[in-house]
């Protein structure tokens, strides 16, 4: 229940969703830690709304310049995930991709010979 531009916080529903999250984390915890006392914990949401990426992101065509020979990854390129962990490491892969197709064949020499 992150803070999104143009919606407005609703305490009713921050309220249900710490109760639902709290009786969640204690039927997980029930094993290892009963009862789990929530009462005094002062539960509350994390509401990180700058975590919202702004755009579309940058073109993942683009994230490449061969020319310049720079590339680029991150949650700022656009594609699944954007914004997110995931996005980040499906663009590391992506520019990973493209670089050794810019390379073309390498030879990677064989375990404890030398190059
Ligand atoms: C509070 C918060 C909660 C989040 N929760 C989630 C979540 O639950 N799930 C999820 O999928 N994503 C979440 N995210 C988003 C996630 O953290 C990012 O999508 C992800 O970390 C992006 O990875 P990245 O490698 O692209 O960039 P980053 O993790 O930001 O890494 C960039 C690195 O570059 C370094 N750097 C920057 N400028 C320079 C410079 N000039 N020179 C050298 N180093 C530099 C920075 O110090 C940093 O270490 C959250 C983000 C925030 C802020």
């Amino acid at each position: 229940m992150a803070r999104l531009p143009g919606v407005s916080p609703s305490p009713e529903r921050e309220q249900a969703l710490i109760d639902t999250l709290a009786s969640a984390l204690s039927a997980v915890m029930e094993p290892w830690i009963t009862p789990l006392v929530l009462e005094d914990a002062d539960p509350q949401l994390m509401r990180w709304g700058a975590a919202f990426p702004e755009g579309s992101g940058l073109a993942s065509e683009l994230i490449l310049c061969p020319q310049s020979r720079i590339g680029f990854c991150g949650d700022f390129i656009s594609g699944p995930g954007f914004g997110l962990i995931e996005g980040a490491l499906r663009s590391g892969e992506e520019l990973a991709e493209q670089l050794l197709a810019a390379m073309g064949p390498v030879s990677v020499p064989a375990h404890g010979q030398p190059a």
